[in-house]
């Protein structure tokens, strides 16, 4: 994995010695050598991860940190804050700052290694999944910062695996009061897998020995295989006090790791972070989900759009094909709508166009296709179905929109029709392209002829 980190030391020699290491790695280093250049470059370079010195004569590392995290262009960046000395209280400072980690110097190649290699794949995903927002939001699919606004709202849930229930007990005495949470606690690999299927939690902490069966890492590793917990945070504790292990969690895909024995506000520290990181890339995903949705759907009246209608359709066409059978096209305008609009104002207009849409909805077959393809703009595919059916379904539309008035906000009455223009299609004649257009000159014929009408293609031949 290849990545760019900046490292940041007052200390020429500190940065010579760290980006030795880095670029032996193949990593691509740049360099800062004061805490407002620190500043700066993040802002300019977006690096992939910042190895933060803590002692620095303009600046100490905390302020870079606490700048950094609190700018939205930069908040996502990973901070490893590098340190010669780190008293639990520095370490807690830190960590309300927003780093993501510590490196005591002189800085251990398996510590610096496994937490940068970690930080960079968390950033990764979530650069992938800002990146699929910002598209989404561009393409106007999605109101990313509405849904931003709800942490409070969000209770989480979490898995407690303590290497016992006395252990358990003080884990969940330091959280439960400064995390808004719901606990759940076990100390058995397989009851934890259990609960994870049930619960779906956000977290999870995991000891690395669980004394009612089973094994620490081996739990980091099938928690993120499993498709179903694939998502949550994860957090550590190392019990031999080893690198290695710490290491081998993060490889395994833990999303932190805490060394034992450890001050309790710092576990809650630590999963306040990953409660939010998980908050935020679920926040992320669902706009996706939606934005999806979105992508087919109309949002004002519901019905699929017209992306999706040219899709579907050739889905219909192909049956068609494959059955010898034939099927109609629909074209649909709502007369004189801009009248309307003009008239009654924009709130009427929609509210016509979502009465319209649902009329139709009532008046036609589960497997009819309705799409709203422009404005005021309606197109109906209706599969397995002839000249008969297509007269009939179109003359009920066409009353069913004149025989009762469209009641708008203010309580005025008014009096809506529609023009239906219908092709039809069948297994030797199913140029979409062509049956669209035979539809709207159909149509074009039930507008010059009086509005309020059906009408039907009827060829030159
Ligand atoms: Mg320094």
């Amino acid at each position: 994995m290849s990545g760019r980190i900046l490292v940041v030391d007052d200390i020429a020699t500190n940065r010579l010695v760290l980006k030795a290491k880095l670029a032996a790695s193949y990593f691509e280093v740049i360099e800062a050598d004061c805490g407002q250049a620190a500043i700066d470059i993040a802002r300019a370079e977006h690096p992939d991860v910042i190895l933060l010195d803590v002692m620095m004569p303009d600046m100490d590392g905390f302020t870079v940190c606490e700048t950094l995290k609190s700018c939205p262009e930069t908040s996502h960046i990973p901070i490893v804050m590098v340190t010669a000395t780190l008293s639990s209280d520095d370490r807690m400072s830190g960590l309300e700052v927003g780093a993501d980690d510590f490196l005591i110097k002189p800085i251990d190649d398996l510590a610096l290694f496994a937490r940068v290699k970690n930080l960079m794949r968390v950033k990764m995903m979530f650069d992938e999944l800002r990146l699929r927002d910002a598209t989404s939001r561009e393409m106007g699919i999605t109101d990313f910062l509405d849904s931003m606004t709800r942490e409070d709202d969000n209770k989480s849930s979490v898995i407690l695996a303590p290497p016992d229930a006395k252990t358990g007990q003080e884990w969940c005495k330091a959280i439960d009061p400064n995390l808004n949470v719901d606990i759940l606690t076990t100390d058995s690999e397989h009851e934890v897998l259990n609960l994870a299927a049930l619960e779906h939690p956000d977290a999870y902490i995991v000891h690395q020995n669980l004394i009612g069966g089973g094994e620490g890492l081996r739990l980091v590793s099938t928690l993120r295989a499993r498709l179903d917990t694939r998502q949550s945070a994860i957090v550590f504790v190392v019990a031999d006090g080893t690198m290695e292990t710490a290491a081998r969690a993060l490889d395994l895909g833990a999303s932190d790791y805490i060394v034992e024995p450890f001050d309790p506000n710092e576990l809650v520290v630590r999963l306040r972070s990953q409660l939010r990181r998980k908050l935020f890339s679920d926040q992320l995903r669902s706009n996706m989900r939606d934005g999806l949705r979105m992508a087919v759907i109309d949002p004002l009246t519901g019905l699929y759009n017209r992306r999706y209608a040219a899709q579907h359709m050739n889905k219909i066409v192909d049956r068609a094909k494959a059955e010898n059978g034939e099927f109609s096209v629909l074209m649909m305008d709502l007369d004189k709508f801009k009248t309307i609009n003009d008239k009654h104002g924009h709130d009427a207009g929609d509210y016509v166009l979502k009465e319209f849409a649902r009329r139709l909805q009532e008046n036609i077959r589960g497997v009819d296709l309705v799409a709203r393809i422009g404005g005021e703009e309606f197109l109906i595919v209706m599969p397995d179905a002839g000249r008969m059916v297509a007269t009939h379904v179109s003359e009920r539309l066409r009353r069913a929109v004149e025989s009762k008035p469209f009641v708008i906000d203010n309580g005025d009455k008014l009096d809506i029709t529609v023009s239906i223009g219908v092709a039809l299609g069948a297994a030797d004649d199913c140029d979409i392209d062509d049956l669209m257009k035979r539809a709207d000159e159909a149509l074009y014929k039930a507008k010059s002829n009086g509005r309020n009408l059906v009408s039907f293609y009827a060829s030159a031949a």
